[in-house]
């Protein structure tokens, strides 16, 4: 077979010729701005040929400092596309993260939005290595203009360039996109994703275990572009010719529950604090959101309540694991065929079935392997095409095993490839020589109607040396008691896992991502700062 190169180039190619016809379209809160595939073609082009002119060579990094949006878009095919490496931004990260890493990425450019310009200006005289900035859309740049960078519209440098490039030959292991996770400790590490990892992701991705992505989908992205990729969707749409929805800044439940019934999306994704809100607003509001065939959800565990409110309006939540070294999906939780009923809800509250090119194997003490039997607990190691290999200039051998990629999650894996997370490594409660999933009885409280939120953590204990604290957050205008709490999850856990520790909050505190942020509950009560 001829050796022809994985490369995003081609993915844009197809996308933006043979299916030039398909479309993004950006939410602008009370309306939208459309663009097709084609045209999307033409500014790549545009823009990569500004980039070049700004001196941006081989595999040097260009960041992107936005929103899910078109231009956002253009850079993700332009700037692989041309040799160099796109490099988005988490906008939420605390200003030294953000310093740190783009000093550490050595980035030489930064597209930024005009309505970011706000967060930028503070950091980016820090940032050693960025030469220009480009602003998208309108801003007042002045803020930035004391961090003697070189400014640039972006509108007026693709004007100035021709609707076509000459795309370079790239070898499908070099660098496309990268990507630095959050870092809830130490400093923040980064993930590079080769052509060839983005390419197989797209397509494992579309296929029909997975999302089954064709051009018949519309696909809304609402985890942001700098989360591992999007979660690859916006490639894996390119690949499928399927149009995009893109919500800009406008995440909040009701202008997403808006730009759902006006674009009629049939692919979402978000993490599960978002889904939440979007049901509470559907319950309080009523709403269309009929044109969702699959909402591709993870992140974090998503709370069978959720899945189980989602199926009562007839939109079909479907659970998925990965993380940022993992490109990032791994696994994705549809019921085996034939299963109904509980035993189709048994395995959708799983974190998902092993996607075809990956291997997953649980790790016990002394890196001994364990049987995939469902029932042995263990680390979760992963390998394949698409899962890291290494960090970015971060040697870190205690996260690789014998070419396995030690996830850091801990849980079961059944024989048929089913994996059940009980826990992050670091959030394990270990109570008087055992373990409690802090996941699972998350998942029992917020099945609780009176229960919006909840995030239980380990904390020290004189006697047990660890016992479950549940920090909670109750419905508006709804009233429950630690001790009705208790009772409620009686039952449905061990008893000696209920929790005896209780705190009652406005809102679990959340990380750059919107997962819940269980390093600053710790914190918190440590502090003092919770009952
Ligand atoms: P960070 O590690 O900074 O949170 P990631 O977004 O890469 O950044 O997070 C990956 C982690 O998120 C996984 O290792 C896992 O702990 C958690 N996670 C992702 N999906 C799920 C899921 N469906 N259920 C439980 N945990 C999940």
């Amino acid at each position: 077979m001829q050796d022809f190169p994985l490369t995003i180039t081609t993915i844009m190619r197809f996308g933006t010729e043979i299916y030039g016809g398909s479309e993004v379209v950006t939410w602008t809160g009370d309306g939208t701005r459309r663009r097709s595939y084609a045209e999307l073609g033409e500014r790549a082009a545009r823009l990569a040929g500004a980039l070049r002119r700004l001196g941006v060579d081989g595999d040097q990094r260009v960041a992107t400092f936005m929103w899910n949006n078109a231009e956002h878009l253009e850079a993700y095919l332009a700037i692989p596309s041309m040799g160099a490496v796109l490099h988005t931004l988490n906008l939420r990260l605390f200003p030294d993260q953000l310093v740190y890493i783009a000093n550490h990425a050595e980035d030489r450019v930064v597209i930024v939005d005009g309505s970011l310009i706000g967060l930028l200006a503070p950091v980016l005289p820090k940032m050693t290595t960025v030469r220009h900035v480009i602003v998208v859309g309108d801003g007042d740049t002045a803020p930035l203009a004391e961090a003697g960078k070189e400014l640039h519209s972006y509108e007026q440098l693709l004007a100035a360039e021709p609707a076509s490039f000459d795309w370079p030959e790239i070898d499908e292991r070099s660098a496309a996109a990268m990507c630095y996770t959050s870092g809830t400790t130490g400093n923040p590490k980064g993930v590079v994703y080769s052509h060839r990892s983005a390419y197989l992701h797209s397509m494992a991705t579309s296929t029909g275990n997975s999302l089954a992505m064709s051009a018949a989908d519309r696909v809304l992205p609402v985890v942001p572009m700098f989360h591992a990729n999007a979660w690859g969707l916006p490639y894996a749409a390119m690949m499928a010719g399927a149009s995009l929805v893109m919500p800009d800044r406008h995440l909040q439940a009701e202008p997403l529950v808006r730009l759902i019934e006006a674009e009629r999306p049939t692919i979402a994704g978000a993490v599960p604090t978002i889904w939440a809100d979007v049901l509470r607003y559907v319950k309080e509001h009523g709403a269309d959101l009929s044109s969702l065939r699959l909402v591709p959800c993870g992140g974090s565990a998503v709370p069978e309540a959720l899945m189980r409110g989602f199926d009562e309006i007839g939109v079909r939540i479907v659970q998925a694991w990965g993380m940022t070294e993992t490109s990032p999906v791994a696994t994705m939780a549809h019921p085996p065929v034939g299963a109904e009923g509980e035993d189709a809800w048994r395995h959708r509250v799983t974190q998902g079935r092993i996607l075809a090119g990956l291997e997953v194997r649980i790790v016990g003490d002394g890196d001994v392997v364990l049987p995939d039997d469902g029932e042995a607990v263990g680390e979760v190691e992963i390998r394949g095409p698409w899962i890291t290999g290494s960090y970015y200039l971060d040697e870190d051998p205690a996260r690789f095993h014998d070419g396995w990629l030690r996830t850091g999650d801990v849980g079961t894996l059944s024989s048929d490839g089913y994996l059940v997370l009980t826990d992050r490594a670091k959030d394990v409660i270990k109570s008087g020589g055992e373990w409690i999933s802090s996941v699972d009885l998350e998942n029992h409280l917020m099945a609780h109607p009176d229960i919006v939120e909840a995030a239980v953590v380990g904390v020290p204990d004189d006697r047990w040396q660890e016992r479950p604290l549940a920090s909670v957050v109750v419905r508006e205008g709804a009233a429950v008691t630690a001790e009705q709490l208790r009772e409620f999850l009686t039952g449905r856990i061990p008893k000696w896992q209920l929790p005896e520790r209780w705190s009652f909050i406005e809102a679990v505190p959340k990380t750059s991502v919107g997962k819940f942020s269980k390093v600053t509950l710790r914190k918190m009560y440590h502090d003092g700062d919770l009952d």
